[in-house]
């Protein structure tokens, strides 16, 4: 991180939350913008180009997800939502309107700062091309298409590998079932989540102590997975 601590944006009308947000965030160092409703927000955007976002999708003047598609098209700053729990299709159709991830209501502290943290870095282009990813005792060889784990290769077929890959290039965000399905299957497979469940039933046999309790193939109810970052 350089001299300047990353400068965020944070639209929402809850002032509760926003509290929550300023006392959290002001502690690690971040720099704070607030406005409390969706045109507000989206002028700020514009002219004091925050290096991330976080909007929460329950404005009082515009729909969040207008806000999401408004700063998309001039903007590619990470944007990370705030959505209430059981909102699972809100959130799946603020990550296709151009989100990079999302937090459910209520969150701690730790969550949000983790998250923030993953963003701003993949938003500076820190990770990527790194030849080799490590989380916990996952070890992840691109170079040499191996994956060791707690020093014990782990023998992956193509398609296993594809999917981690795709969960590694994301690593620390959500990816959602359809952009999963794409990438690794194609665009006339973003139906099949079947696959996706069998497949990281695999991952995860392969890859995990236990496989019904991930540490590291995390599944993101009703949206996708993510690979944890940390
Ligand atoms: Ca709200």
């Amino acid at each position: 991180m350089g001299a300047e601590e990353p400068k965020i944006l944070i639209i929402e009308d809850e002032l509760e939350i926003r509290r929550f947000l300023r006392v959290s965030l002001s502690a690690h160092g971040y720099r704070l913008l607030e406005v409390g409703t969706g045109r507000d927000g989206i002028r700020d955007a514009a002219t004091h180009q925050p290096d991330l976002v976080i909007l929460d999708l329950g404005l009082p003047d515009v729909d969040g997800m207008d806000v999401i598609r408004e700063i998309r098209q001039w903007s590619s700053v990470p944007i990370i939502v705030l959505s209430a729990r059981g909102d699972e299709s809100q959130k799946v159709a603020a990550l296709d309107a151009g989100a990079d991830d999302y937090l459910t209501k209520p969150f701690g502290m730790s969550e949000l700062v983790a998250r923030l943290r993953v963003a701003v870095r993949h938003a500076a282009g820190g990770e990527a091309g790194e030849p080799v990813f490590q989380v916990g005792d996952l070890v992840v060889d691109f170079a040499r298409r191996r994956v060791r784990v707690a020093d014990r290769e782990a023998h992956l077929t193509p398609t296993e590998f594809r999917l981690l890959a795709m969960l590694v290039k994301y690593a620390g965000r959500v990816v959602t079932h359809r952009q999963l399905l794409k990438d690794v299957w194609g665009p006339d497979s973003v139906h099949e989540t079947h696959y996706l469940r069998v497949y990281m039933a695999q991952l995860r046999q392969k890859l995990e102590q236990e496989s019904t309790r991930p540490r590291y193939l995390l599944t993101e109810p009703g949206v996708g997975y993510r690979l944890a970052a940390e």
